[in-house]
């Protein structure tokens, strides 16, 4: 199997099967952050206890790359510390954007939307649903 064929297989479960995906009623969300250049909508609600993520669900209402990143977010976020998400949230925007690579440890899934870097439109639709648990986690004062 070819890596990329890796790849899309990755992106494709993660978009037909998203991570703690459930339906959020409007004005329920913590985040609702939209995308207007792919037209992708995330709403998204987190808690936090004792300095970790305890919790994430998302609603995500978008194209392939933005509703698979959100699973992979979704999926790895609960159990880090707020510290070591947002450390992990910074390195993948820095990384989307030409910045150094993540280790292959760091990047776990994430490794399947690296070609995304190619496509600087919709770098936004990858790093939409890391930023918006970075917004939960600052209204939450985590
Ligand atoms: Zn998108």
């Amino acid at each position: 199997m070819q890596l990329d064929d890796l790849y899309q297989e990755i992106i494709l479960d993660h978009y037909k099967h998203p991570r703690r995906a459930r339906a959020i009623p409007d004005g329920e969300a913590l985040v609702d952050e939209e995308n207007p250049t792919c037209g992708d909508r995330i709403k998204l609600n987190a808690r936090v206890a004792d300095g970790r993520v305890a919790d994430v669900q998302i609603d995500c209402a978008g194209c392939a790359i933005c509703t698979a990143s959100a699973s992979m977010m979704a999926e790895r976020a609960p159990g880090m510390t707020v510290g070591d998400f947002r450390r992990l949230s910074r390195g993948f925007a820095a990384m989307m954007r030409g910045g150094p690579e993540l280790s292959e440890d760091e990047l776990g899934d994430l490794a399947a939307l690296r070609g995304v870097r190619e496509y600087p439109i919709r770098v936004k639709c990858a790093t939409m649903a890391w930023h918006a648990l970075d917004r939960a986690l600052d209204k939450l004062g985590a």
